[in-house]
């Protein structure tokens, strides 16, 4: 695999590719190494694009121009966030889960998220912030059965209450009915992760 690559590489956010023409393409909303552009000897024309892990594979023929490029990638950028958006929870019906969690499993928590994003992190399944609280969930839980969604949907929502990971707080967590099948889902796609190098680190990927 690694010889069908050729090496390119791109500054994060910013244009794709020299930025030496009118055409010049931002891609808002991407985090640091999210997108990863593999150019394929062994494709001539077809263009693929997919999800792994918390990355968006971009794959294109090696031929294709730096201007093909810049048009292209955004548009299957677009095309799986789109895909995406139609299979997981929308961020309305998230907000209506953590409260159902919180009153099925934590009824003396009456605090409530101001608001839950999706958000493209590798690092963590979940963050709260406590102060106004806002809750990120990984957008690498997008299309995970539901038990693991809403175990971490649980853990962050306790948090609201819970600022540490102390005793209180695992023993609010320890309600949730599905927790080692959860914590074994999210060990497992970690374990997959590692496994399975991510293509940004293979000759040839192209990190945006
Ligand atoms: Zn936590």
């Amino acid at each position: 695999m690694t010889l069908n690559h050729s090496i390119t590489h791109s500054p994060i956010n910013q244009q794709l590719g020299d930025g030496d023409d009118a055409g010049e393409v931002t891609l808002p909303g991407i985090s640091e190494g999210e997108i990863v552009v593999l150019r394929s000897k062994r494709r001539k024309k077809s263009i693929s694009a997919y999800r792994q892990g918390g990355r968006i594979i971009v794959s294109i023929p090696a031929r294709m121009s730096k201007a093909d490029e810049r048009s292209v990638v955004p548009e299957m950028i677009a095309k799986i966030r789109a895909q995406e958006a139609g299979e997981s929870p929308s961020e309305t019906v998230l907000m209506q889960r953590a409260s159902e969690l919180l009153e099925l499993y934590a009824p003396e928590i009456t605090a409530r998220p101001k608001s839950i994003n999706w958000r493209a992190m590798r690092e963590r399944w979940g963050s709260c912030t406590s102060v106004d609280a806002t809750i990120r969930i990984s957008d690498r839980l997008k299309g995970a059965p539901s038990y693991a969604l809403d175990y971490v949907l649980f853990h962050e929502a306790i948090h609201l209450h819970h600022f540490d990971h102390g005793p209180e707080f695992k023993a609010v967590l320890a309600r949730f009915p599905e927790e080692s099948r959860a914590e074994a889902y999210l060990e497992g796609f970690e374990a997959a992760e590692r496994r399975y190098m991510p293509p940004a680190v293979l000759p040839g990927a192209e990190v945006l």
